[in-house]
Order: structure tokens, then C-alpha cells, then sequence
């Protein structure tokens, strides 16, 4: 039986298609994204794009600063690899793989809570329905400034109480995972903005939450501070970092003072932690 391509043939027909796909091109010239940030579960990453180049993440065109500044967010339970794409101006895709750090969550027990704040009444149940728009609302604003450049700083510093990612047994019955930071600090403590920000919530008193403050920093980053005594701030206000924005207390569900910080980028619950200096 003759043989009508040689494998040399073949192979050399194989690397001309490969090249005029651009698969060739795209391997020879690999476009670097810098990232500063931790790679982790619960992790938030700043990149950094030359402008004009578009980036996809889990389907989605997410926002570039005219700097060519973008975020990524990894979920509590986000898996090991995660895959993204830069579109070129030229229409040409190059897909991108991240190496996501997995972490071990502790388990936390809480006892002593309100009964009704653990297994709320129908009419509860409702009323806690109508104030989980407020954060879902908040949640979907995706404003082009740059806050979340900055080093964030503590809101306020004490003991911590209470950490991300850590599966919550309360009244002895399995609850969601705890999505923040608590730091435990006397009533009335000041609590700072950690961040520059504009004023998303303003409550003085929902359900679990109590009096709450909500931050936008920038391209769907949030912060969220709750079991307030009180908020210094006004919606739609802008505070610069440092700024009191309230004080700490234990409105809502919790058993003494502490601020609960939590943060999101649009929904994906972040920890507040590894934005923070050690
Ligand atoms: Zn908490």
C-alpha cells in the first residue's frame, strides 16, 4: 500500500495551519497580565492591562480603567483553576489559566442568640426578604472609580472574633458560611472608612444586620459594615479613607459588640482580611 503524505509532510502542513490560526503567533508572543493580590479562595486580584484590551471572566466583559486597571474575585469555594480571556484590539482571544490557593475553613459555634434571629417567623422571613434588595441592589453598581487602588487600612482594631469562610453552627443548627471579619471592640468605638468610598446603604435598622453602612470602591468592590450603634454617614455621600463613618455596637444579630466587615466584589463574598496589612 503506498503511502500518499509522508509524516514529515504532515506534520510540516499541521504547524502552517496552527500558524495561519494564530495559535502559532499567540504561543510565540503570550501577553503577561500583572496581577498584585492573593490567588486565593475569598481573594480579590488588581490587574493591569495595556488599554484597549478587553478581559472575559466567567462570561462576563469586565470593567478596564482607562489605566488599564481590572479586578478578579475568587469565591469561599471558588476551584483550584480558573480560566479567563484578553480580547486584542485586533479581535484576537488569548485564554488565560489562574492557579487558585485553596484554604481550610473553621468551624464556628454560636449560642445564646435570639431564637426568632436563628428561625424567624413568616412575617420575618418577609421583612427579611424586602431588605435583602437593598444589598442586592448595592451589589450590582459597577462605578468606574479607582478607590480600591488604595492600601486599605483597619476600620477599626481589636480582637478577632470572628473569621471568613468559617461554617457557623448557631443555636446548635447549621447556618451559611460566615462572608466577613468581626472584630470585637467596645460600644461606641469609632469605625473608619478603610478606603475612599461613596455611600451605597445607609439603614438604621434591618433585621440581622442592624444599623449598616455600605462602601463602593470601585468597579463592583464593597464594603459592609453592620451591627452598628450608629452611622455618621448619609447615602450618596462620599468619605475619604479614615473618615468615621459610624460606631460599633451589636444591633442585629449578634451576641456583643464587634464590627462585622464584610466585602464583595458585585456578589461573590470576599474576605476583608487579605486586603489588610499584617
Ligand atoms: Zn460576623
Amino acid at each position: 500500500m503506498q503511502q500518499f503524505f509522508s509524516a514529515g509532510f504532515m506534520k510540516k502542513t499541521l504547524l502552517i495551519s496552527l500558524f495561519l490560526k494564530g495559535f502559532l503567533f499567540a504561543q510565540a508572543f503570550a501577553y503577561e497580565v500583572d496581577f498584585i493580590g492573593d490567588k486565593t479562595q475569598g481573594g480579590l486580584v488588581i490587574g493591569k492591562v495595556t488599554p484597549g484590551i478587553k478581559v472575559i471572566y466567567k462570561d462576563k466583559s469586565i470593567r478596564i480603567s482607562d489605566r488599564g486597571y481590572f479586578l478578579l474575585a475568587f469565591g469561599r469555594d471558588e476551584p483550584s483553576l480558573v480560566s479567563y480571556s484578553l480580547e486584542f484590539p485586533d479581535g484576537t482571544r488569548e485564554s488565560k489559566i489562574l492557579a487558585i490557593k485553596k484554604r481550610q475553613y473553621k468551624e464556628e459555634s454560636i449560642t445564646g442568640l435570639a431564637s426568632n434571629k436563628v428561625e424567624p417567623s413568616q412575617a420575618e422571613l418577609d421583612r427579611i426578604m424586602r431588605e435583602q434588595k437593598y444589598f442586592d441592589n448595592a451589589r450590582l453598581i459597577d462605578d468606574p472609580r479607582e478607590d480600591f487602588l488604595q492600601p486599605f487600612i483597619w476600620p477599626v482594631k481589636g480582637r478577632i472574633s470572628g473569621v471568613y469562610g468559617s461554617r457557623r453552627i448557631l443555636n446548635g443548627k447549621p447556618k451559611r458560611p460566615h462572608y466577613g471579619l468581626d472584630i470585637a471592640a467596645p460600644d461606641g468605638t469609632p469605625i473608619q472608612a478603610p478606603a475612599d468610598g461613596i455611600v451605597t446603604i445607609n439603614q438604621p435598622d434591618l433585621f440581622y444586620t442592624g444599623v449598616t453602612v455600605m462602601l463602593d470602591h470601585g468597579h463592583g468592590l464593597s464594603t459592609l459594615y453592620i451591627h452598628m450603634s450608629k452611622s455618621n454617614v448619609e447615602l450618596g455621600q462620599k468619605v475619604k479613607q479614615g473618615d468615621v463613618i459610624g460606631a460599633v455596637g451589636k444591633t442585629g444579630r449578634a451576641t456583643g459588640p464587634h464590627l462585622h466587615w464584610g466585602m464583595s466584589l458585585f456578589g461573590t463574598r470576599l474576605d476583608p482580611r487579605l486586603m489588610l496589612p499584617d
